[in-house]
């Protein structure tokens, strides 16, 4: 099964990909992403990753 690995380094807490899929991220006080469920049946991994203008998202 996939799984989403975000770069906390790269990651500015934009807030795209919790707009794309708000099942699985979420941003956190920290003002970075969180994958909050590893369970995506829903969403297009590959999709928002692609989405993130950082490239922060990583789909393993
Ligand atoms: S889209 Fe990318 S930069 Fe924006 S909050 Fe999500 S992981 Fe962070």
């Amino acid at each position: 099964m996939a799984k989403v690995v975000i770069d906390k380094a790269a990651c500015t807490g934009c807030g795209l990909c919790v707009s794309s899929c708000p099942d699985v991220f979420e941003i956190k006080d920290d003002n970075k992403a969180y994958v909050k469920n590893q369970e995506y049946p829903n969403c297009d991994l590959q999709q928002v990753a692609a989405e993130c203008p950082l490239e922060a998202i990583k789909v393993e």
